[in-house]
């Protein structure tokens, strides 16, 4: 059943509805897996964020019920609904970092039909925003890049990515990110896709190319990149999926797209 997601609710909460708590960057669900139902959702203050089938999704922050798991994990289960997981815990953590005014620190009242918030005393409007990330697979002839980056906990190969700088395009970002971590020109750059984070933070909005340097010569940013390394198709067949990105990622489709030609 997809997930649709709404900006405001047609009615209000009723106990069959679907119940999301979010525990900072931990998810709630029944013990052993499956949804919560907004019976489970004690007095808790809760958004609507969408539906799943005919359905209401509610989120809000965590009540004592339920067992908690990483977002990212549970955004991976089949069983939930990626978009659904990802948008509770974006907005719930929205929300909490915008209860007052950046401009006159006066308290923030909910826009009505919107997920939005403003100002009553300067009239500022506040909505909800994504950070997007390029994300690249770079080529050099029938080989790959992949890199481990030095700030991950996990030894895990993966693509070169960085945040949009304010005034640049996608592609600029792109082509800067590849040259600042890995020395490399690209020759060609194509979009292939875009998706939500599926580790790392959920405001970010993941957006994917693939690229063909105009050498393999590497010179790499050792703040930035701690390994990098050309993979021919047959390796990255070979690698197993805990040294991957995680099932479901952008990052991991791009990679056995590749591996797949
Ligand atoms: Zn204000």
């Amino acid at each position: 059943m997809p997930f649709a997601p709404v900006t405001a609710a047609s009615r209000q909460a009723l106990p069959d509805d679907l119940w999301i708590p979010v525990r900072g960057k931990d998810v709630g669900h029944l013990p052993g897996g499956g949804w919560l139902t907004v019976a489970d959702a004690g007095d808790a203050t809760m958004v609507c964020v969408g539906t799943v089938g005919e359905r209401l999704v509610w989120a809000g922050e965590a009540a004592a019920v339920g067992s908690y798991t990483p977002w990212s994990a549970l955004a991976a289960d089949p069983a939930h609904e990626a978009g659904a997981v990802v948008r509770a815990v974006q907005i719930v953590a929205w929300r909490a970092a915008h209860r007052y005014c950046g401009s006159c620190a006066a308290p923030l009242l909910d826009c009505a039909g919107f997920l939005s918030r403003r100002c009553p005393s300067c009239e500022q409007l506040y909505m909800v925003r994504l950070g997007p990330v390029a994300l690249v697979l770079v080529t050099s002839g029938d080989r790959a890049l992949l890199v481990k980056h030095g700030y991950m906990a996990h030894d895990m190969w993966a693509l070169v990515s960085g945040y949009l700088e304010s005034g640049e395009s996608m592609e600029d970002a792109a082509r800067r990110e590849v040259a600042e971590e890995t020395g490399l020109a690209l020759t060609s750059l194509t979009y292939a896709g875009s998706a939500p984070s599926a580790f790392g933070d959920p405001d970010v909005l993941l957006v994917g190319f693939r690229a063909e340097a105009a050498s393999a010569e590497l010179r790499i940013d050792p703040a930035e990149i701690a390994e990098a390394r050309w993979f021919g198709r047959a390796e990255i067949g070979a690698l197993g999926a805990e040294a991957l990105p995680p099932a479901g990622s952008l990052a991991l489709a791009l990679i056995r797209n590749f591996a797949a030609m």
